[in-house]
């Protein structure tokens, strides 16, 4: 596995390959990798030629008060995870190249970025936007992998390729979750032992809401009842929006319907955790 740093160096290699009639999958990431990661760089390596996952620990997607400075960074162990995955190519470019002291251009994704956690973290989503069609620009992957637990940024993601005609095929890809159902984050390394226990009250109101959804319970407040209430019994637990929305639009759905997808985002002590799941008949 090669390792590049130059965005220059980046965009040559991936002109070479595609020149040479070669497909390139890509897997953008902010490191400190874990097995939902894994999968997707797995499942580009099935798929493609060839593979290039990125790590980018981008400031632009980061508000003032948030965790930029203190988040998880661990590049030996990433590259290694990486290099035994199959990813012909590492980017890891630097901040200060990415974005030059000149920078002004950003995408914005006007509707599907402003609920849920665009209504929490203004900018958040103009910054992912923003970075990924930069990756896109330099890579020109034909491929692109993306975990559905970051659920609305897949939306944001495959609304921008729609609009702006970006040639490239996005390709979401399912949550690996721990054993007690925790969906796997960079995040999770905040948690104290204490707080990890209470975490995995996500997934378990996400199925308790489910099996009230399979048994077609009739009352329509009691979805949500089911899902927050069983967060809320968790002492570290602070609720940001838990919902059931249109999974297209993201729009608030007010009750469950047969097709709908619950989307949370909890503060577990200091550590937002997001999670999803879909309900659908
Ligand atoms: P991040 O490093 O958090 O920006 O995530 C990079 C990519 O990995 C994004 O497309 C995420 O949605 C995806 N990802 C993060 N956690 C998981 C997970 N538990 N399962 C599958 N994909 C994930």
């Amino acid at each position: 596995m090669q390792t590049v740093t130059s965005i220059q160096s980046m965009r040559e290699w991936a002109r070479d390959k595609r020149r040479s009639g070669a497909s390139i999958g890509f897997v953008p990431t902010m490191g400190y990798l874990h097995d939902g990661h894994l999968s997707l760089m797995e499942r580009a390596r099935r798929e493609n030629d060839f593979v290039t996952a990125s790590i980018f620990v981008n400031p632009t997607q980061f508000g003032p008060n948030e965790d930029l400075d203190r988040y998880p960074r661990d590049l030996a162990g990433d590259s290694r995870k990486c290099s035994d995955v199959g990813v012909d190519v590492l980017f890891i470019p630097e901040a200060g190249h990415v974005y030059g002291p000149t920078h002004q251009t950003y995408v914005e994704v006007a509707k599907v970025s402003l609920p849920l956690c665009g209504a929490f973290r203004p900018g958040h989503f103009r910054g992912v936007a923003t970075v990924v069609l930069k990756l896109f620009n330099i890579i020109g992957p034909q491929k692109a992998y993306f975990g559905t637990k970051d659920f609305q940024q897949v939306r944001v993601i495959r609304t921008m390729v729609q609009d702006l005609d970006l040639d490239v095929e996005i390709v979401p890809c399912p949550t690996v979750r721990e054993p007690d159902g925790l969906a796997m984050s960079s995040r999770n390394a905040y948690l104290s032992e204490n707080e990890r226990k209470q975490a995995a009250a996500l997934h378990q109101g996400l199925l308790q809401a489910k099996r009230l959804f399979e048994a077609r319970e009739p009352v329509p407040t009691k979805y949500l009842d089911a899902l927050t209430t069983r967060i809320l019994t968790e002492r570290a637990a602070e609720i940001d929006y838990v919902k059931f929305v249109d999974p297209e639009t993201l729009e608030d759905l007010g009750q469950v319907k047969d097709r709908a997808l619950a989307v949370l985002a909890v503060r577990i002590g200091k550590t937002r955790l997001i999670d999803n799941m879909l309900f659908e008949r």
